[in-house]
């Protein structure tokens, strides 16, 4: 028996589930879930409330203690689970924080990682494709007519692969959108993914709280003018 969605889109961000973890809308909501710490309830990440599958490649980190990883373990999958796109679904468990899903979790989060770290000229081979493909192997949408109009519905055969078929149908749905949307932080150290949702598409940095990424590189700009307008010291001086 399969699953079947009860929701037609997946895009549309879900209502926080009481207690759960807010879907982050602006880096002050990220410091506050930051400040929980890893030891705490809330998402420990830097970056949260990108698209699904950005959200996936954010699970891995790092900072000035070191690498993270939010999928270390079946709590970690917990957490990120409660406060991401697919939180809905997790609210009414079609997903869930067990061992099954968060190898898929993983499995989808590598798979994710070759395609979206390739970019035209340069795709990725067809293992990496083959790899991706293979999340979307056990789903397909089924569209219908109902009393409330058309719908469209998410079979998934395996509710444990439920997750790697969402992250991997919400990467095509990215990809059909704008590609040149998805970006990775200027900041070569930093690594996180977003989806530049700004109007002249000129975003560049994370803006993750507590990475400084955008900050940093202001901070440069600035030495930089200010270096360039000083004037020349006196050649007697
Ligand atoms: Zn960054």
């Amino acid at each position: 028996m399969g699953l079947t969605s009860r929701t037609p889109t997946e895009a549309a961000p879900p209502d926080p589930a009481p207690g759960a973890v807010a879907v982050a809308g602006t880096a002050g909501a990220a410091r506050a879930r930051a400040a929980d710490g890893p030891e705490g309830g809330g998402d420990p990440r830097p970056l949260t409330g990108e698209p699904l599958c950005l959200d996936l490649l954010n699970t891995r980190w790092h900072d000035r203690h070191g690498h993270h990883d939010l999928l270390a373990g079946t709590d970690g999958l917990a957490r990120w689970l409660a406060g991401s796109r697919a939180a809905h679904r997790y609210r009414d468990g079609d997903l869930r924080a067990d061992a099954a899903t968060l190898a898929v979790a993983r499995q989808a989060r590598s798979a994710l990682a070759v395609v979206a770290g390739r970019r035209p000229p340069d795709p990725p081979d067809p293992a990496a494709l083959d790899a991706f493909n293979r999340l979307l192997e056990p789903g397909r949408i089924r569209r219908l007519l109902t009393p409330a109009g058309p719908v469209e519905r998410t079979d998934v055969a395996d509710p444990a692969r439920l997750l790697g078929w969402l992250a991997a149908a919400d990467y095509l749905t990215l990809l059909a959108g704008d590609p040149g949307r998805i970006r990775t932080c200027a900041d070569p150290s930093c690594g996180l993914y977003f989806l530049d949702t700004s109007r002249n598409g000129s975003r560049r940095w994370c803006a993750g709280a507590g990475t400084g990424c955008g900050n940093r590189a202001k901070a440069a700009r600035h030495y930089a003018r200010r270096t360039r307008s000083a004037p020349l010291p006196h050649p007697s001086a």
